[in-house]
């Protein structure tokens, strides 16, 4: 059961229950009050507030400021303590008119109350009985006790609120620190441990998700596919270690020239890939120059022996999204691209266009 929909439901009830200016303003004033008392919202506390706001009662707010000057502190005894006689015990045929007010105010702020879960239910239970003995005729007796038992009802309530509360808590906490461990795991899972790049698992599960999205939006979407060229020489004539330097090299070069749209991968070895969605043939080409020209530049020193290292090339292949196209057949057009670029004397790019034509 949500204190704040009980809260509210009193509030609104309260508001339609007697909608004149004045009467919002002292609900208004009643809720703050109780609130700043620590003390929760049940009926009786709220009607004594209100009525200590209303200043219909010169007594009662006597006695409330007396025991606001005092030590004891103002709590839902001392309300329900007015309540019984103030508002209970007149008899007079001037509260006649109150006590029906009030049984009306007991009903509607029942009606008003919602609640859920099993918790909830044996407080339901006892705000249908009350409801239930507020239909009959009642005489100034039948009212107390109705108070006290949603007084009492109200307290219990409010103590399992605050257990759930506890345990909703935990859970949450619990959750959130799945969360955050699935959400390091796919993150494990989707990222190059060498180069830091979105491995080619990653790489394949956006193409897909791209590729989908594109044939609905029609959208443009080209991939860019390119290889050191031979790699293998330079493993071969200055270590493994080396070999791997310039991976890094040439990753962080294909990062540095990457948009914040674009998605970087290393499809394995030494052969990288950059999707770029909303990119048509042109412009992806112009990128792919920009990486070209940027990894040709590279000037590769080796650390142990301040040795300068030949310069780094690539060979690259592009293809763009055709209607009918899946994940696959883009990158299997970008990879012959790429394999003609390296038959016709690598360091170049190849379009699919050029090689169609
Ligand atoms: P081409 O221009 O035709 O691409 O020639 P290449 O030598 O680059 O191609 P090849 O496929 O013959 O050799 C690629 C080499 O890259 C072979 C493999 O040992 C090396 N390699 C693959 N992954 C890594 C890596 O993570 N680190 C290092 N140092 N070498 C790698
Ligand atoms: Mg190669
Ligand atoms: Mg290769």
């Amino acid at each position: 059961m949500s204190l704040l929909v009980y809260g509210m439901a009193l509030h609104e009830t309260c508001l339609r229950f007697d909608v004149s200016k004045n009467s919002v303003e002292w609900h208004n004033k009643a809720s703050k009050f109780l609130e700043e008392h620590n003390i929760p919202p049940n009926p009786v506390s709220h009607l004594i507030a209100y009525e200590y706001f209303s200043h219909k009662r010169p007594e009662l707010n006597k006695r409330v400021n007396e025991r606001l000057r005092s030590d004891l502190s103002l709590d839902v005894y001392f309300l329900r303590d007015l309540f019984e006689e103030f508002c209970v015990n007149q008899q007079e045929g001037k509260s006649e008119a109150h006590l029906s007010d009030l049984q009306n105010l007991l009903l509607k702020v029942i009606e008003g109350i919602s609640l859920s879960g099993t918790e909830a239910e044996a407080y339901s239970r006892v705000l249908e009985q009350q409801k239930t003995a507020l239909d009959a005729d009642l005489g100034t007796e039948d009212l107390k006790n109705i108070a006290n038992n949603l007084l009492e009802a109200t307290q219990e309530a409010i103590s399992e609120n605050e257990k759930m509360k506890q345990h909703l808590r935990s859970a949450e906490e619990n959750t959130r620190q799945l969360q955050q461990q699935v959400a390091e795991l796919k993150e494990e899972t989707s990222k190059d441990p060498l180069t830091g790049l979105f491995n080619r698992k990653a790489l394949n599960q956006r193409l897909s998700d791209l590729v989908d999205e594109v044939s609905k939006t029609e959208e443009p979407l080209t991939l860019c596919m390119f290889d050191i060229d031979h790699f293998k020489a330079f493993n071969d004539n200055f270590g493994h270690q080396v070999g791997d330097q310039v991976i890094q090299l040439v990753s962080k070069t294909l990062q540095d020239k990457s948009r914040s749209s674009d998605f970087p991968a290393r499809y394995g070895g030494e052969e990288f890939t950059l999707l770029l969605p909303g990119t048509k043939m042109d412009i992806a080409e112009l990128i792919a120059s920009r990486i070209h020209q940027a990894v040709g530049r590279l000037a590769l020193v080796k650390r142990s022996t301040k040795e300068r290292l030949p310069s780094v090339t690539i060979s690259m292949g592009l293809a763009s999204f055709k209607e009918g196209d899946t994940g696959e057949s883009i990158l299997s057009r970008a990879d012959q691209a790429l394999y003609h670029a390296k038959q016709t004397g690598r360091n170049r790019i190849v379009t699919e266009t050029e090689l169609a034509a």
